[in-house]
């Protein structure tokens, strides 16, 4: 490392760590990240993924850093070789929310009522946006390259505490996701499983998702190459066996409102546990004479969370205001 430049380790390469990376490493620091598992073998690699406010806690800064990302995906869907586009997006529920419209949907770009007309047998109520949807292995094959361009490498370094890191360098960031539950001492991080088909693309663009439900739902995603369908959420299981009655019946439901699918071969099903926690963490701490910036904890957020919690992150390490 180059004497003079400030160092950091960001320990993890799922979309926080390697976000992280590259907010720093393009603001001038040496950055070196080190990880258990690379890129492509991380839950950010199963994400569907789609970028939408939820109301996740701290809900002000979560809402701030989902705006924050959705300024970054905007600006990368201009080169489609980042895998982030701007889709269309028809979500749909069965009746009419409780307490009216969630936190956030303001950030919605396009969003507007669907015509009853449009709307698949079943559901009563759909709106209309225009979203950024996210190829998630061609997004961390993207920021990989950029991270190397800037200068830094993934190097594959499992550690068995952070202080192992603080060792290496002054700085500090973890993005464990549910490794941080052992490396922080955090035991209010848990699993919450989650499972997708992947089909060939039979020429669909528009992506789906059913609001409402949250333990189980049908979402679909279509990306050039192939369609990412879902969904289900099952807390506190770490199992990451795929359950073949939760594909046939992801397979059935996505095949009923999509009857173009039924003609898309299965090309993997696929397995992930999002890294849950009452409330996102992104904050500082002292790590004997390091320093340590925790960014984890992000469920079934992160991709949308992502740039706004690096770009915190790069704010905290800078001192900046
Ligand atoms: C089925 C499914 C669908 C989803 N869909 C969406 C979506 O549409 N939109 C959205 O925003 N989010 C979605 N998510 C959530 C999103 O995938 C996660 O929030 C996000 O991937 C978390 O990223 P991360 O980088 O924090 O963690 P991870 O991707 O889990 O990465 C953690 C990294 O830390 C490393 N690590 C852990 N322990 C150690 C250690 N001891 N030493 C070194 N390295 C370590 C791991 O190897 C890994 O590299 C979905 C998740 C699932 C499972």
């Amino acid at each position: 490392m180059a004497v003079g430049v400030q160092q950091a380790i960001v320990v993890g390469a799922g979309v926080s760590g390697l976000t992280s990376a590259l907010c720093l490493a393009e603001a001038g620091w040496s950055v070196r990240v080190w990880t258990a598992a690379m890129p492509q073998q991380t839950t950010s690699a199963v994400a569907g993924a789609v970028w939408g406010p939820s109301a996740i806690e701290p809900v002000a800064k979560t809402l701030a850093w989902t705006e924050r990302s959705l300024h970054e995906f905007r600006n990368l869907a201009k080169d489609p070789d980042t895998g982030v586009r701007l889709a269309p997006a028809l979500s749909v529920a069965e009746s009419p929310a409780d307490g009216g419209m969630p936190p956030g949907v303001e950030l919605i770009p396009d969003l507007r009522p669907a015509d009853a007309a449009d709307l698949p047998e079943g559901f009563r109520v759909g709106f209309r946006a225009t979203m950024p949807m996210i190829d998630m292995p061609q997004y961390l094959d993207y920021l990989t390259k950029r991270l190397a361009a800037a200068g830094s490498e993934i190097e594959l370094h499992p550690v068995r505490s952070l202080a192992e890191a603080a060792d290496a360098a002054p700085m500090v960031i973890n993005c464990t996701g549910l490794g941080a539950r052992e490396l922080a001492g955090d035991d209010t991080m848990r699993p919450r499983f989650g499972q997708h088909v992947v089909l060939t693309n039979p020429g669909l663009e528009q992506l789906f998702i059913e609001l409402a439900n949250p333990s189980e739902w049908t979402c679909y995603f279509p990306h050039p190459q192939r369609v990412v369908c879902g969904g289900i959420s099952i807390p506190d299981r770490w199992d990451t066996t795929p359950d073949p009655e939760v594909t046939d019946r992801i397979l059935q439901d996505c095949r009923r409102i999509e009857p173009r699918l039924t003609e898309a071969a299965v090309i993997e099903t696929i397995t992930g546990l999002r890294p849950d926690r009452p409330s996102v963490r992104v904050a500082a701490e002292q790590l004997g004479r390091a320093r340590c910036i925790h960014n984890y904890g992000h469920g079934g957020d992160g991709v949308t969370l992502s740039w706004g919690c690096a770009r915190e992150v790069a704010r905290i390490a800078n001192g900046d205001q």
